[in-house]
């Protein structure tokens, strides 16, 4: 059952407005959220980072809190995913239909759509790492809106995997932002640096709980910039995602981080992570 614009659909039945500019520019944003155990985590922060992309791209949402959180649990329940379910929410606002035209048209009405599919944790790819490789990051500078319109993110992904890699890590000029749908950190001499909040990454939800659950276990996090040479030289690289989770990366253009194998500080981060998932308040 999917929920699109107030009715309850059946996969295969939603009908698009071929003027929806959700599809025709990318024109809307959306959020991707984790269901542990029939439940979801870190939901206010999504919800907060929904609203926030909303303002940022000058979108009213007419629903509050709320509404939301009672829509995505209903979600959840007509989908039957119970207590023994891992899953994942997908939720997305389009600007709404209106005559094609690029700027914003007055008194358009945002489109919601949400659906939720099954979603395992990747525990055994968690344990072995993935590839990378450097791509050049070819989005625009507002990588900070959680936006539909992900056709860099898209190809950055396709140029890692036509190089055999399995994720991409993005540089502009040589410094380093993040992935193409995670966030990038790195560890030297057992302390974490990844690139500051700014506009040029996505303030990741897992982000955000890896450096305070580093910080609460006396772990160093460095919020700011660095370049290739410096993740050349990393004891440890790794990224997060809300389902990718703590994901080490074992090899960069080629390259062996390390011994091939995710590393202690890694390997400490990923078991205070699933302490958190086991002992957060679910909603
Ligand atoms: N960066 C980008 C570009 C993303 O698309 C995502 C989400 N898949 C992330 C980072 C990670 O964000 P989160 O931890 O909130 O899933």
């Amino acid at each position: 059952m999917l929920y699109v614009d107030g009715k309850w659909v059946e996969d295969g039945q939603v009908a698009v407005d071929p003027e929806d500019r959700g599809y025709n520019f990318g024109d809307g944003i959306y959020e991707v959220v984790r269901i542990y155990k029939g439940r979801m985590y870190q939901w206010d922060g999504h919800l907060t980072r929904l609203f926030r992309s909303a303002k940022e791209i000058k979108m009213e949402l007419p629903w509050s809190h709320e509404e939301l959180t009672d829509l995505a649990n209903q979600l959840i329940a007509k989908n039957n995913i119970t207590e023994n379910d891992d899953a994942s929410l997908y939720l997305q606002v389009s600007r709404g239909a209106s005559p094609r035209v690029h700027d914003i048209p007055s008194g358009i009405k945002p489109v919601i759509m949400g659906f939720v599919r099954s979603k395992d944790r990747p525990v055994a790819d968690m344990k072995k790492g993935w590839t990378a490789q450097l791509v050049e990051d070819i989005r625009w500078l507002r990588c900070d809106i959680k936006t539909l319109n992900l056709l860099g993110a898209v190809l950055v992904k396709q140029y890692a995997k036509d190089a055999g890699a399995q994720e991409s890590i993005l540089h502009r000029n040589g410094v380093i932002t993040e992935c193409s749908a995670s966030n990038l950190f790195v560890v030297k001499n057992g302390e974490l640096y990844t690139h500051q909040a700014d506009n040029l990454i996505l303030h990741g939800i897992t982000r955000q709980v890896v450096i305070d659950l580093a910080r609460d276990n006396g772990i160093t996090v460095h919020e700011e910039a660095f370049d290739i040479a410096f993740l050349q030289q990393a004891d440890e690289v790794f990224l997060t995602s809300t389902t990718a989770e703590i994901m080490p990366l074992i090899s960069v253009d080629g390259a062996a981080v390390g011994n091939g194998h995710p590393g202690p500080v890694i390997l400490k981060l990923q078991d205070l992570f699933e302490q958190h998932i086991n002992t957060s308040v679910l909603v």
